[in-house]
């Protein structure tokens, strides 16, 4: 399959509707400053094939992406053990509610909302230095060298009132081990992370490949704990728009406030697409359109 020209008519096709609709997100105000108007794609096949178009070297902070690699360091590190503070049921609520922490008991639904991001990040601080492995992991993954983006986590952490309630209302129920504030600058920093498309479709690599590292080879993750990763990304990766996501695309995806979204064809290929107006829903609006035009031109589904 020509995969490089596919990526430049996709490209080709969303341009005209550039800037055109949805919101990027400003309730970060670091965030609200990146202009609308950028669009770009890359993918890695399993053979390490690469195509990319767009805006597809451009840095972008990949917020919530990092929830995916905070939870590939605490099965990789803790295996069944992180699940006894954290659920993998979808929430149905915002990605920053309160309201069901209250009634579970601070458990939060599962490790892709914020508080259970939070929760994972926690159990990570406690091993080793969070921030400088999440570096070391995502450099790794990419064959490149990543940083986080101070401005952002500045402000985040700034304006993360949200996020510090949650972390807070779980401390109180005995399930936050750490200082909040620790906990909270390591998952700030990780959410800061500046990365482009071609960088996250070469990092998320090893989840189209059983758990191999798509560069050394080496088992990053068992192949269960890989599936697993994809299963949670398939029901909980997208905030309230998982089942729409299902419907439409049919890959299991991760999305962020940044604008970027990171999906897996199992055993093909991993894409990362990156448009920072965002819908209703927090997802992209032309990063979502753009992967129902790929899966519908390649006929790349898991169903
Ligand atoms: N850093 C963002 C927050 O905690 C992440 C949100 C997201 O990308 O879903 O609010």
């Amino acid at each position: 399959m020509d995969f490089q020209s596919l990526l430049e008519d996709i490209v080709a096709t969303l341009r005209p509707e550039l800037g055109e609709a949805g919101h990027v997100a400003n309730y970060i105000p670091a965030l609200a400053r990146v202009p609308a108007a950028r669009f770009g794609i890359a993918l890695r096949t399993c053979d390490g094939h690469e195509a990319h178009a767009g805006d597809s070297t451009t840095a972008f902070s990949i917020q919530s992406i990092s929830k995916l690699f905070a939870l590939t360091m605490g099965m990789r590190e803790m295996g069944e053990t992180l699940w006894e503070r954290i659920g993998r049921e979808p929430s149905g609520n915002p990605f920053n509610s309160l309201v069901q922490l209250e009634s579970e008991r601070g458990i939060p639904r599962n490790p892709f909302i914020n508080a259970g991001a939070i929760a994972v990040t926690d159990r990570l601080v406690s091993l080793f230095d969070a921030k400088a492995e999440m570096l070391t992991l995502l450099s790794s993954l990419c064959g490149e060298p990543v940083q986080f983006d101070e401005e952002v986590a500045a402000s985040e952490a700034a304006t993360g009132f949200r996020n510090i309630a949650l972390a807070n209302f779980m401390k109180s129920f005995g399930r936050i081990d750490n200082d909040v504030s620790a906990v909270l600058d390591a998952y700030f920093h990780h959410c800061a992370a500046a990365m482009n498309c071609l960088q996250l479709a070469r990092a998320t690599g090893f989840l189209c490949r059983d758990g191999v590292h798509p560069f050394t080879g080496h088992q990053l993750l068992t192949e269960s704990q890989a599936r697993r990763i994809n299963a949670l990304m398939l029901t909980c990766g997208t905030y309230d728009a998982a089942g729409e996501f299902a419907f439409r695309i049919g890959l299991p995806c991760k999305s962020g406030v940044g604008g970027g979204i990171v999906a897996v064809v199992p055993d093909r290929l991993t894409l990362c697409v990156w448009s920072p107006a965002l819908d209703s829903t927090g997802n992209s609006l032309l990063g979502m359109k753009a992967l129902e035009l790929f899966t519908a031109k390649t006929g790349l589904s898991i169903f």
